[in-house]
Parts: C-alpha cells; structure tokens; sequence
C-alpha cells in the first residue's frame, strides 16, 4: 500500500491527535536504517522517541522475542511469571531500588508512582497530597499526569485538574525552597527535562532537591522514563548526578518498543503497597519482560551504555567543532542531545534533514532534538554532522 492510501485511511478512520505527521511510514529496519513504503531509506536519531535503544530488528532482540512468543504471550499477574521477577530483580540489583512494579507505558508508570508516593503518607495516618514539580516538565497525558505536566497547553482543556500540584522553575533554587514544606508528598523530576527540549536541571539544584526531601520528609521521584536506560551514558541517569531517588520511573527504551514501564522504589516506600492497593492486567506480561530482560542482556554483552556515553561525548564535541554561527548551545549527556539555534529555525532543519534522509525532532522553533539508538557509530554520526553542517551554514 502506497503512502497516500495510508494516510488517507488514517485521515477518515484515526483520532487526529497527531495532526499532520512526517509525510513518510516505514516498513521495515536494521539497525538505525528504516525503510518507507517507497523504498528510501532514513537514519534513525530519534529512536521512535528514545525508545528503539538497540536500534530496529536488533537479531538478539528479535530472536529472543520470537522465542517467547511461541511459548507464551500473556498469562495476567494471577499467576507467577518467571521472567517479571527476573526483571525486576535485574533492575533491583543494578539500581537503589529494591521493589519494581510493571505498567505498560510511562504515563501510566509515573501514575503508579503518584499513588505510591500517597500511599506511603496514607499508611502512617499523616496523609500528604501536595506535589512540587519542574515548570516546563513532561509527565504523560493521563489526568494525574497531566496535572504533574508543568506545561499548559496540556492542561487547559482538562480543568479541573488534580489539585495539589506546584510547579517551579526548571534551576529555581530559591522557588523550590519555598514549595517545600511538611505538606509535600513528594517532589519529580526529570533530571533532564526531553520534552520540553533538553534542559538538564543543574548540579545544585539536584543536591538542593535532596536535601530538601530530607528535610521535609517528602519522597524524591524522578521520572527516568526518558533518561533511563543508559540514554544518558549511566543505566539510570541519576547514578551519574550522585543522587538516590525514593521512587524512579521507566518506559520508552524499557523494552525497545514492546511497551513496558516501570515504578521501582526502596523498600521503605514499596511496602506502602499492600495487596488490592494497586494492579494492572497487561503489566509485566511473559513478552514486556522478556523484552526488558533482553534489553539489559545486550547491553551487557555489547557494552551500549559505555557506547552511549562516548558517543554522546564524540557527537556534541562534533557539533560544537561546527563553530557554526546559528547555534546558541549544544546541550544534554549521553545521547540525548540538544541542538538549540539562535533563530526560529528548528522546524526547516528538521525538515531539511528529513528530507535528506534523517530522523530528529523539533522542539517548538529553536531547539533540535536528537535521541538516536545506543548502537550507533562514529562513522553515522560524522555522516550527520556533514548533513547538518550543509544545512546550516
Ligand atoms: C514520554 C514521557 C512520559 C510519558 O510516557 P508515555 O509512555 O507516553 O505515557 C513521561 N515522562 C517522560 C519524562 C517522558 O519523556
């Protein structure tokens, strides 16, 4: 079926959330290669939103997920399920967090964590509602979330929201002092905002936000849905900021597409959880874990977190040898990277790079966003950076 016929179906039968999409649908992939319907191919550096990690059709992944589809698919969490406590073992050992808990996508990971959070407070009879968040954070598009979400253009038309959330500027250290008191129930954050366009909270903001919890007794959450899983060049980008969150979050590169998320806590907080206080039906099924576990396995055994690290480091020194006069900063660790410009010309570079064959983001006009797989080379990156430097200059 050709690219018009897709979109036309999608046009009459598809909620139209999404708006006009990138004029494109891929058929297949290998490794950051996708190609479309009519036979081009593109260079993934968005990774379907940070979640293709090991890039498309990985053969370990493939096989490994065509294995346990054949055995078993999905059983419900009535039953045990040998590779869910596999997993969350694994996180458990790689992570301060001593209990997981599995739900299908990040929204729906960082609700169970909201609830956690309440329950811990609920459970002693000292009840706190209130939530203090980053302006300009992404948290996901359910009604707690979305609350959670310091961005009002996702608010607006879901008024009245959960109340009880504060949100202060991204870096704010005095405006974070005073949001914190003995009423918080718990404070998130993204330690490096994606969404809104890579911006890392910074060294002492951090260490005031532990401090803070430590003082106020409020939980520290933060939501590693997008910085998770070795994005940032640590398997969890708080084991590279020197801080131990109360309760952490994952989805996107969880299970490299196969949806997954996860709510992992201390077990101080994980006990709050008694049974009938909180379930799911698909969460942490035979497959979702299969895929989380295997995800873990070939980092280990292709070493991508150390890759992601250095090849974060080459891209942005890459860049930033451009000396180009349209950037204003490169920003970001790992590869999570942001490009922003200095004029309102983020959305023709991500068309032009399109165009040529390459997939980033734009975030609003200025900022450039790119998230490629964690297998990805020297050789495609400078292949990139050519692209871009023809671009722009
Ligand atoms: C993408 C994202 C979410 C939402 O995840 P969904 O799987 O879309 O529900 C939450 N938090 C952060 C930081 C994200 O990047």
């Amino acid at each position: 079926m050709m690219l018009e016929q897709i979109k036309a179906m999608d046009q009459a039968y598809y909620m139209n959330t999404f708006g006009e999409r990138t004029p494109v649908c891929f058929t297949h992939g290998s490794g950051l290669e996708l190609y479309a319907t009519d036979g081009k191919k593109y260079l993934d550096f968005f990774a379907g939103i940070a979640v293709s990690g090991l890039g498309h059709s990985h053969p370990k992944f493939t096989d490994a997920i065509c294995e346990q589809v054949k055995k078993v698919v999905h059983t419900s969490s009535l039953y045990y399920i040998k590779n869910q406590a596999t997993l969350a073992k694994e996180l458990a050992e790689r992570s301060c967090a001593d209990k997981i808990f599995f739900a299908n996508t990040g929204a729906e990971a960082n609700e169970g964590a909201l609830k956690l959070a309440k329950m811990f407070f609920y459970k002693q009879n000292k009840p706190r509602y209130k939530f203090v968040t980053l302006e300009n954070s992404f948290h996901g598009r359910t009604l707690a979330t979305v609350a959670a979400t310091g961005q009002t253009k996702y608010q607006k038309p879901y008024k009245p929201l959960m109340p009880e959330f504060v949100h202060v500027p991204v870096n704010d250290c005095k405006a974070l002092e005073e949001a914190m008191d003995e009423e918080t129930c718990g404070l998130i954050l993204e330690l490096i905002q994606g969404e809104s366009g890579v911006h890392p909270l910074n060294e002492d903001f951090i260490a005031l936000a532990k401090s803070l919890c430590e003082k106020t007794g409020a939980l520290l959450l933060v939501d590693e849905v997008q910085t998770g899983m070795g994005r940032t060049g640590t398997l969890f980008a708080h084991q590279g900021c020197g801080i131990e969150p109360d309760i952490f979050t994952l989805a996107k590169a969880l299970g490299n597409g196969i949806p997954i998320g996860a709510v992992c806590a201390k077990d101080f907080v994980a006990k709050a959880f008694e049974p009938g206080d909180h379930g799911t039906t698909f969460g942490g099924n035979p497959l979702a874990t299969c895929a989380g576990l295997t995800v873990l396995r070939i980092f280990d055994e292709e070493n991508l977190i150390e890759n992601a690290k250095n090849m974060g480091i080459y891209f942005m020194q890459k860049i930033n040898d451009l000396n180009s006069p349209k950037i204003q900063e490169v920003r970001g660790k790992g590869l999570m990277i942001g490009i922003e410009f200095k004029e309102e010309i983020a959305k023709d570079v991500n068309k032009s790079l399109f165009a040529a064959g390459y997939l980033t983001g734009a975030v609003g006009t200025k900022i450039l966003r790119l998230l490629p797989p964690l297998i990805i080379n020297k050789d495609q990156i400078d292949g990139f950076v050519d692209e871009l430097e023809k671009i722009i200059q």
